[in-house]
């Protein structure tokens, strides 16, 4: 494609079909231009993209964008066609010819962004071809590769910088959505950019909604929570395989298409199985974390958390695969005490003492999210470094429905920090509730607890209960828990319950069997549209897209069909101001997509 006017703002309507920029994209985009290094952090969804395809559609010499995995070298080129850019890709996907004509199309100066891997660009043949050329612009995209202190470690990232004094005057512009401080510092040392400040975007995903509810009957509820989600894609985490293909197989009887995805299953299942995900060819894609990184799939309206992640860090990332395309989207996590005791035994495992400490704290962070009281944003956002200061979100079930503090915790506090002080303030939870609830373990006779006064005080409570108010009395600061071995302490609170000068109120401990339910009852409105119409148009899509042999929303984002159901466009004038509608998609769509509303109308008219 030939761009005439050369303005990004223009290029961002003309080609991709987008009215506004979003925060530090034309910031960044000024500076690519100006041949300035940059770092950008930018989550999931942020829109880093556009950030080195616009200047690739400026500049007179080529792009090349770093990339670590084929699948989104493919994606990306694939979006790119669909736009009627120019894109290729070098890698060991392609056939000899394929991989020739590529190359020619990079010399001949029409393509204008190449993506490769980067063992891919230290090759010989590549760097010879390059020397022919000239190269404006390397984008380096999930750059956290080079750290050894980011999650997917990629050693030949390393070569980038040596590399760089074959292109002078070319700029560098890395770009990752890890956000932890030293990640950051080794990606600016080990490529050795010229970047003061790095472009750090906010990390809140404003679109996402988070809800956290008691773990009862897990399968239960997770069916309720999908009859609000008939049509719509989602992601469901679990911390097993074989809990994935359990809950597959219920899924599946209860009428929805899921299907599974895990390092259990061969590679040419997990291949096709992401594969029809994305073609919205199931619904739902039941997984353990091996499953996520490279999925572009924008539609992703709900990503549940069967099981308790590790850290919030992954319950982050994992998330944040709902609602690429800033549409709402709902994440759930359904919060058991059981889990922790699973995810504690696999850090008793580890080898060194430090990893243990580090896991712990990482896990104590999780759980301090699950069992907050106000905003979720709060806690997720400050694990990152970033302090969130609105009060309330609107988007959170904190926010939205605030528990109340109405049930006096004084007498179960009393019992409690009685049971600790007696048996010595030596032991963790579950042994002082093992001692209230009067039980005869082989531990609690072998320190003669059951003969403490103590002992069986505190029958009325289950064990899950009491771990409900113990926390309640920790966060409320009524009780001291030790962060390493979690040995139960008593403070200058305690002292006060036990003289009857301080009383503490909190939450009710839930009931045994009580099954708690998702509370958002709303459907996911995202604006007044025609869905009948929406519905038409979503089956075009698919049509289109399976002709083509492309996932749908290279065809156009569901934003895109939403606003057609919205506004009915008549002609192509009115046609080309919807969000995601370029020149060429224009051209190649346009036919297609205005009969369908054109004649709708009319029927509806008639
Ligand atoms: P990232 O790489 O940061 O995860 P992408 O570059 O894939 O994000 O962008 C996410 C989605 O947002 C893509 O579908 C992209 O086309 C879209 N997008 C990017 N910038 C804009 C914008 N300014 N307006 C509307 N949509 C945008
Ligand atoms: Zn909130």
């Amino acid at each position: 494609m030939r761009v005439l006017t050369k303005s990004p703002q223009h290029i961002l309507k003309s080609v991709f079909g987008y009215d506004a920029f979003r925060p530090l994209q034309d910031e960044c985009i000024r500076d690519v231009l100006k041949k300035k290094d940059n770092l950008l952090v930018m989550p999931t969804g942020g829109g880093k993209s556009l950030c080195y395809q616009i200047p690739g559609l400026i500049f007179d010499g080529l792009t090349i964008v770093v990339s670590p995995l084929i699948a989104l070298m493919q994606d990306q080129v694939s979006q790119l066609k669909a736009l009627g850019v120019d894109a290729v890709m070098l890698n060991s996907s392609l056939t000899w010819d394929e991989y020739d004509r590529n190359k020619a199309l990079v010399l001949s100066g029409q393509t204008k962004l190449l993506y490769l891997a980067p063992e891919t660009l230290v090759k010989d043949d590549i760097q010879h071809m390059l020397c022919e050329i000239s190269v404006d612009c390397i984008a380096i995209d999930e750059a956290h590769c080079i750290s050894e202190w980011g999650h997917d470690f990629r050693p030949e990232y390393r070569q980038l910088k040596s590399l760089r004094k074959n292109f002078p005057d070319a700029v560098y512009l890395a770009m990752t959505a890890t956000a932890t401080p030293r990640v950051r510092l080794d990606i600016v040392s080990n490529l050795g950019l010229q970047v003061k400040e790095p472009l750090i975007a906010s990390f809140n995903r404003e679109n996402l909604y988070y809800e956290v509810i008691p773990k009862s009957s897990p399968s239960l509820q997770t069916l309720d929570f999908l009859k609000r989600f008939k049509h719509q894609s989602g992601i469901i985490y679990c911390f097993s395989r074989k809990q994935v293909d359990a809950l597959t197989a219920e899924l599946n009887q209860h009428g929805y298409k899921a299907l599974s995805y895990h390092a259990g299953l061969p590679d040419d299942v997990r291949s096709r199985n992401q594969e029809m995900f994305i073609r919205d060819d199931v619904q739902i894609m039941v997984a353990t974390i091996a499953f996520g990184m490279g999925i572009n799939k924008p539609n992703v309206r709900f990503v549940i958390h069967f099981d308790l992640p590790k850290n919030l860090e992954s319950y982050y990332q994992e998330t944040g695969r709902a609602g690429r395309d800033n549409l709402p989207a709902h994440c759930l996590l359904l919060f058991g005490y059981g889990d922790i005791r699973k995810i504690r035994y696999f850090i008793d495992q580890k080898e060194s003492d430090d990893e243990k400490r580090v896991s712990q704290t990482q896990l104590n962070a999780m759980i301090h999210y699950a069992e907050a009281e106000a905003c979720r944003r709060t806690p997720l956002m400050n694990y990152f470094g970033e302090t969130y200061t609105r009060k309330t979100c609107g988007q959170c079930d904190n926010c939205l429905n605030p528990k109340e503090v109405n049930f006096d915790l004084t007498e179960a506090a009393k019992k409690f920090l009685e049971t600790v002080l007696k048996t010595g303030e030596r032991f963790g939870a579950s042994h002082v509730i093992d001692v209230i609830r009067g039980s005869r373990s082989q531990k609690v006779l072998s320190y003669f607890h059951e003969q403490l006064d103590v002992h069986g005080i505190g029958r009325e409570y289950s064990a899950k209960q009491w771990q409900f108010l113990v926390r309640q009395f920790i966060q409320r600061q009524l009780l001291y828990k030790e962060p390493e071995y979690g040995v139960l302490k008593l403070n200058a609170n305690s002292n006060k319950v036990l003289k009857n000068e301080l009383e503490a109120q909190g939450y009710a401990p839930p009931a045994e069997k009580e099954k708690v339910v998702s509370r958002v009852k709303k459907e996911l409105v995202i604006e007044d549209y025609d869905a009948v119409l929406f519905d038409i148009l979503r089956k075009k899509r698919k049509q289109l897209a399976d002709s083509q042999g492309i996932p749908p929303y290279i065809i156009f984002p569901d934003k895109s069909l939403i606003e057609m159901s919205a506004t009915l466009p008549q002609n192509k004038d009115s046609f080309s101001t919807i969000f995601g509608v370029g020149q060429k998609k224009l051209e190649d769509y346009g036919d297609a997509f205005l009969g369908i509303i054109q004649a709708y109308s009319q029927a509806r008219h008639k």
